[in-house]
């Protein structure tokens, strides 16, 4: 019972979780917005909502306080998170807590440095995402089922048009600032390059290493996230005279990052034939 009240709040449009008005909250945007197709007319409370770095961020005493009143957090599996939850659960014991999508390599330590914890920069992991935070929810609201059958609808359909895109391109690279689209590049038969190595600054051999593949591999731009990284990505780009097209991965709307994403790498491969 006491969950079909929350969804009729929810339903209402209620504000990020205020003391009175049970809600929900997600860590990262791309998780909001999959919140608010599965609950048109929610607004829920997003942790990491003005490009903070996900990888080092830590949440405010204001953010807990408004948190920790929320009925349903939506978990990313940041580092974190891994303090962030055991509170959450001794603040409020009936807070629903939908974890991140099981990592894999978790237990491998050596694997560690390859995971990519980008969990929704491809379809499989938007519909397990969808099919997660859909499931608490339609316990006490059966029309949250419908609206998951209509957004995995069009997961599938925008999964379909990408391949058909993507496939001329089978083996090639492209090249990104911050490696988050190790996914994306995997589920279409792409290669990821990156600028940033381990998780820092790259080094000058790391950049020549770079220079080479750049050339034999025909790429024409480079993808970053924010203005930020473009400016650090820049020298770099300019030295090849490449293009920096800004795609966010922290978007609101994951379905319209893979579209982005798809976009980009048509923009940096199409005109060019990588050199035999
Ligand atoms: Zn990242």
């Amino acid at each position: 019972m006491r969950r079909l009240v929350i969804f009729a709040a929810l339903a209402a449009a209620s504000a990020p979780c205020r003391a009175t008005e049970p809600s929900v909250a997600a860590c990262l945007p791309p998780q909001a917005g999959i919140l608010a197709a599965l609950v048109p007319g929610t607004a829920p409370l997003v942790l990491i909502d003005r490009g903070q770095n996900p990888h080092s961020f830590d949440p405010s005493p204001r953010q807990l306080a408004a948190l920790s009143k929320c009925d349903l957090y939506v978990a990313a599996g940041l580092p974190f998170e891994k303090a962030l939850l055991p509170r959450l659960r001794t603040l409020n014991p009936a807070m629903q807590i939908v974890p991140a999508p099981a990592d894999e390599h978790a237990h491998d330590a050596d694997e560690a440095d390859e995971h990519d914890p980008h969990f929704w920069t491809h379809p499989d992991g938007i519909l397990a995402e969808a099919r997660a935070i859909a499931t608490p929810l339609a316990e006490a609201a059966p029309s949250v089922n419908t609206a998951l059958a209509a957004y995995e609808a069009s997961v599938r359909d925008l999964d379909a048009e990408l391949r058909v895109r993507l496939a001329p391109y089978k083996g090639r690279a492209f090249l990104v600032y911050h490696p988050a689209w190790s996914h994306f590049a995997e589920e279409y038969g792409l290669r990821q390059l990156a600028i940033e190595h381990h998780g820092g600054a790259p080094s000058a051999k790391h950049l020549a290493g770079l220079t080479d593949a750049v050339r034999t591999e025909g790429i024409r731009l480079v993808i970053a996230q924010s203005d930020s990284e473009a400016a650090r990505a820049r020298p770099f780009a300019d030295s090849l005279g490449l293009d920096i097209r800004l795609v966010n991965p922290l978007g609101r709307n994951p379905l319209q990052v893979l579209r982005d994403t798809a976009n980009a790498i048509e923009a940096s491969l199409s005109h060019t034939p990588p050199t035999p």
